[in-house]
């Protein structure tokens, strides 16, 4: 019996609440926050009748810490799942602390205009260190570890599928198929077609940020960094086929490499038909891909949110989404003295999703993560104190989790390697 606070009422955050409606012995109650209420009263009244769990609905800008605190405190949640966007988990993070609450989001910390001078400074400081300039990684939200421990509090970040579920099959591999890890490739393949010359799957804004971002790779200990999209591999996906992917810098690599010290490389595909290329190069060409303002007839604009406006919204691919995403890790390394190759990925089927949740498949391969990920926080399955992420928790009840409720996994002990 557990009161939970979610804040956003995206894509993502409608599969999540649908999914902890499924499980209202543990969800028992739930209040769905969001900057626009409307869309929160419209998925209660959608979900009325049909759940045991008790739902009510809130208006919160989660930009503003104050706001956030004064919820908090009004609806006295035992957990905050925050499934807005990168832009708030800052803020989300604070109010947490501030009100003795534990915390968990899908991705991490980004700040909303990257030309702000303070965050640009530290940025450019990070990059130099690092080695890698993608504007997303950990360093923000691991500045939060001592306050959390102190306070006895846990921030389970990235608790999406990538990141998230394919930390856990890091850490799966590492428990029960290795010895020693030597190498992990971790491979994001989307089969869906949706039938629209160009739209993103998720908030176009972050995902046009993310894919447009150089790529990079960790080897030997060092960041390697490479042109967006150098890097281009082909790979025969089970249940989806022959894909074109092409290597990405993703979050998880940096945690990875943190939490799995012994592996030598670490790298991140994601497939991308060459449509979706040209126009995203197209776009990126003449500036629509900008956070930075630009003043248009008297209006300040800023061409990605503007962009975003124009691109059909993620929440409306469902019923037109047909294909299966299939996205895993593949790990070489050793046990008991010998070589051996590990595949384990999860296949997912975009109608089958839409008949279940009204979702295509990216939304619900992050949202059921995000209920599983609560589930383990409040059934006291994951209980270790700071910030962490999901490969620092035991593995096997989340994955257990996740074959229930939705995301089984598939294995392979002898894949086709990525060269
Ligand atoms: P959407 O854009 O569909 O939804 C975002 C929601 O957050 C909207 O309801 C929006 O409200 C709300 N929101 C935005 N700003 C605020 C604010 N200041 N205060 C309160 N609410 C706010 O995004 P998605 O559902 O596609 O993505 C959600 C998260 O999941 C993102 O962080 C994304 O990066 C992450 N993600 C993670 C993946 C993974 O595998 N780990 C994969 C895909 C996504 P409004 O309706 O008013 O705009």
């Amino acid at each position: 019996m557990s009161k939970v606070l979610v804040i956003g009422c995206g894509g993502v955050a409608n599969v999540a609440i649908r999914k902890c409606c499924q499980v209202s012995e543990v969800f028992s109650e739930l209040c769905i926050a969001s900057r626009t209420k409307s869309k929160c009263d419209q998925l209660a009244a959608e979900l009325a009748g049909k759940t045991a769990t008790k739902i009510t609905t809130a208006q919160v800008d989660a930009d503003k810490v104050e706001e956030v605190i004064a919820l908090i405190k009004r609806y006295q949640p035992d957990l905050v799942m925050n499934i807005a966007l990168p832009y708030q988990d800052l803020t989300i993070m604070d109010a947490c602390l501030a009100c003795g609450v534990n915390y968990m989001d899908t991705a991490n910390y980004e700040p909303e205009d990257i030309e702000e001078p303070e965050w640009k400074a530290a940025y450019e400081k990070r990059c130099k260190e690092k080695g890698f300039s993608a504007y997303f990684d950990y360093t923000w939200q691991w500045a939060y570890r001592e306050k959390f421990e102190k306070a006895g509090l846990t921030a389970l970040l990235g608790c999406g599928f990538d990141p998230g579920v394919t930390q856990a099959y890091c850490a799966y591999a590492k428990k029960h198929e290795f010895d020693t890890i030597d190498t992990i490739d971790i491979l994001d393949c989307n089969g869906g077609d949706h039938g629209y010359p160009f739209a993103t799957n998720f908030n176009p804004e972050v995902n046009l940020r993310e894919v447009s971002a150089p790529g990079s790779y960790w080897e030997d200990g060092h960041w390697v960094e490479i042109p967006a999209m150098s890097i281009k591999r082909e790979y025969n996906f089970d249940q989806v086929g022959q894909k074109d992917m092409y290597l990405l810098h993703h979050e998880e690599i940096e945690s990875l490499a943190e939490n799995i010290p012994e592996v030598k490389r670490i790298r991140f595909f994601m497939t991308f038909g060459q449509s979706y290329l040209t126009h995203m190069k197209c776009l990126e060409n003449v500036g629509m891909l900008s956070t930075t303002p630009i003043e248009f007839e008297g209006h300040q604009i800023v061409p990605i949110k503007f962009l975003k406006a124009l691109l059909p919204d993620p929440a409306s691919l469902g019923p037109r989404t047909h294909g299966k995403t299939n996205i895993g890790c593949i790990f070489t390394g050793k046990k008991d003295g010998k070589d051996k190759t590990y595949y384990i990925y999860n296949v997912c089927d975009h109608q089958e999703c839409y008949k279940e949740v009204a979702s295509q498949a990216i939304s619900y391969t992050t949202g059921v993560p995000a209920m599983c990920g609560a589930l383990m926080l409040l059934t006291g399955k994951w209980t270790q104190k700071g910030v962490h992420t999901v490969e620092e928790f035991d593995p096997d009840p989340f994955l257990d989790a996740l074959d229930k409720y939705g995301l089984p996994r598939s294995e392979s002990h002898d894949p086709v390697l990525v060269d």
